[in-house]
């Protein structure tokens, strides 16, 4: 996961505030769309992670990790799902066996 050498770190974002950021871009385009129609996009952008996998372009890679996570994050918007209480259950490791790493079997 880490950065080639020649790229300076990203400024760095918490997820809340990155919700809010798409929210400000986004939220009103997205909410006319709705839910449906905004979640058939964001599986649009999964299609397109997966050929950029295979094609194992980083920098294209890059891009579409980015697309997924904004439109993931506008269509929880969508559906009043704050992001980063979702992601909280993993703040004590795995959900299920509450170890870190997972030691699920
Ligand atoms: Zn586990």
């Amino acid at each position: 996961m880490s950065a080639p050498e020649e790229q300076p770190p990203a400024p760095e974002v918490g997820i809340r505030e990155f919700q809010a950021r798409i929210e400000a871009i986004y939220l009103q385009k997205d909410s006319a769309r709705g839910a449906m129609g905004t979640f058939a996009w964001f599986v649009e952008e999964v299609g397109e992670l997966s050929r950029a996998l295979r094609r194992g372009e980083r920098k294209n890679q890059e891009e579409e990790f980015g697309d997924c996570l904004a439109w993931l994050v506008s269509l929880a918007s969508i559906a009043g799902i704050d992001m980063a209480r979702a992601v909280s259950k993993y703040d004590h490791g795995c959900p299920r066996c509450r170890q870190t790493p997972c030691a699920c079997g």
